[in-house]
């Protein structure tokens, strides 16, 4: 099965499951909402451009800080590996494991862990990694990887929690949320205790002190970096920060803009091997590159690297609210997860959700980073169809019939004739007239246009056909505005031009539409044409 068909038998899947679609639409809600009040008061352009401009510096000179981190991070005592991919990480913490005869690995969240595979790998050495965060604990014994960057089972219920914690119980618990919390805090509880090493990431790494700082909400990252005799960081390069006060500025912006918190319930400062039950703990700190210097090098999508992970852009994409994240993404996921999905794990794994973006912009509005990441996602588009091409029927529906207004205008007007055969009567349009294309004829486009979707069927007169009709009786009109349609207001839902027309001479406005105008080039843009 090619990826273009297992893709589509996954949209397929969560469009069939609408509850997870009406939860993360809920949540997207609520979430801005929480969002908002946790800026009242702030300027977030202000502040987000300012950390963009933090995360740029650290781009320009992030030789010599990393550098700097190593050696002051030397200097407290920790030991330091830089890995150039995720198989240099992993074997560094498997060739540790074994010289401490570790067999068990208690983990907290960490984003470039599941990059790694890490739980898999170490496992094939027979070292156990136990998931100590409550979202990542219920994926680990479900199997699944994580569908969000900050809440990572938000696709899961508390029914299906139940579940999974009964069989491990082995008695039957109720899904009601505390009850399973308790469960999971007794059940994970021992296993800090019995773990051998101790693993976090770290969302920043300070250059001028050599320390890590730790967001978190749960207490697990604080257990996992304290209990254990050994505590090994595993985090991307891009974590770096020139100093405290830099950490300090992200930290106002992060749990803000990821849950719409002022402050999460810990924050957490370590710097180098500390005391530990009279001896001294070691701290190993693996840095990974796993692509991102190559990131750093490309111009368009560099920006991607100023991510501080808050998921915001999940939270409000529409295409991530519809079909979920394990569908649109891979490790990462949504918008920031379309762009790292390209990089590190290649075009291929990411052309298919590149294309599924619908490019509104929303992701950009709240990123916290100041990431245009509609703007990079636009040119994966451009470079999926440069290697992958556009397919003949965009061909030649973009480069020879849209691009000659008489000919595009003309077999729109015969398109809207002939299509009657093909159309049906909407099951959600209150207006009568409004109908549906449900099923195209293989003749006629490729079947992959309506074989999962409704097209709105072309409306039998186009705006620009009745527009000399509209009566505007408006004698001094204050203003004279010209009307450009879009080929939707223009050929599908003419009755929005109508009302806008009603609209504007009710603020005695008159207005103008230029009969030359023709399609924008969004279709074209959107399909990597550019
Ligand atoms: S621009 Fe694309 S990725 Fe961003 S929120 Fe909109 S649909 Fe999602
Ligand atoms: S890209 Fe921006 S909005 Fe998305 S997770 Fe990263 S910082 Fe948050």
């Amino acid at each position: 099965m090619g990826t273009n068909t297992t893709y589509k038998k996954d949209v397929e899947q969560a469009i069939a499951n609408p509850k997870l679609s009406e939860a993360l639409h809920l949540f997207g809600d609520n979430y801005l909402i929480a969002r908002e009040k946790a800026y009242e008061g702030l300027d977030f352009e202000a502040m987000r451009t300012e950390l963009g401009d933090i995360k740029d510096i650290v781009r320009l000179n992030r030789e010599e800080l990393l550098a700097e981190f190593v050696k002051n991070a030397e200097a407290a005592g920790s030991k330091v590996f830089i890995a150039k991919d995720v198989h240099e990480a992993n074997e560094y913490v498997i060739n540790l494991a074994k010289e401490k005869n570790a067999k068990l690995i208690a983990k907290s969240k960490s984003m470039v862990s599941e990059e790694a595979h890490f739980n898999k790998a170490l496992e094939a050495h027979g070292i156990r990694a136990s998931e100590t965060d409550l979202g990542e604990w219920i994926l680990q014994l479900a199997g699944q990887r994580p569908s969000h960057l900050v809440m990572p089972a938000i696709h899961m219920f508390k029914e299906e929690v139940a579940e999974l914690f009964s069989k491990e119980a082995g008695e039957t618990l109720s899904p009601e949320i505390k009850s399973l919390v308790d469960y999971a805090r007794v059940r994970l509880r021992q296993e800090y205790f019995d773990a051998d090493i101790g693993l976090t990431g770290a969302n920043f790494l300070i250059a001028n002190t050599g320390g890590i700082g730790l967001v978190t909400n749960e207490g697990n990252a604080r257990l996992c970096s304290t209990l254990p005799k050994v505590h090994v960081v595993f985090a991307g390069i891009h974590k770096l920060v020139r100093n405290m006060e830099d950490a300090i500025k992200i930290t106002r912006l992060l749990p803000r803009n990821a849950t719409g918190q002022l402050l999460t319930s810990y924050v957490t400062w370590i710097r180098g091997a500390v005391p530990c039950d009279g001896e001294t703990k070691e701290q190993h700190i693996v840095l990974i590159d796993g692509g991102r210097s190559a990131l750093y090098e490309s111009p368009a999508c560099r920006d991607a690297l100023r991510c501080i992970q808050c998921g915001a852009c999940a939270n409000v994409c529409p295409v991530y609210q519809t079909v979920g994240g394990h569908v649109f993404g891979s490790t990462y996921i949504s918008a920031i997860g379309v762009i790292l999905t390209a990089f590190y794990e290649g075009l291929d794994k990411a052309k298919e959700i590149t294309r599924a973006c619908i490019g509104c912009r929303s992701c950009s509005a709240v990123c916290p980073s100041n990431i245009d990441l509609e703007e990079i996602i636009l040119h994966l588009k451009e470079e999926v169809t440069k290697e992958y091409g556009m397919g003949v029927i965009k061909n030649v529906a973009f480069k020879a019939i849209m691009k000659n207004r008489g000919l595009f205008h003309n077999m729109v007007r015969a398109a809207s004739k002939l299509q009657r055969p093909v159309t049906h009567k909407s099951r959600n349009e209150s207006s009568d007239q409004r109908r549906i294309i449900r099923h195209l004829p293989m003749h006629f486009m490729n079947k992959d246009f309506t074989e999962w979707r409704d097209l709105p069927s072309i409306a039998p007169k186009s705006f620009r056909d009745m527009f000399d009709t509209i009566p505007q009786t408006l004698f001094n009109p204050d203003y004279k505005v010209g009307f450009f349609a879009g080929c939707g207001a223009d050929f599908v839902y003419p009755e929005v031009g109508v009302s806008m027309i009603k609209v504007l001479n009710a603020l005695n406005v008159e207005v103008v539409f230029p009969k030359g105008q023709n399609c924008c080039g969004i279709p074209a843009l959107y399909s990597g044409d550019a």
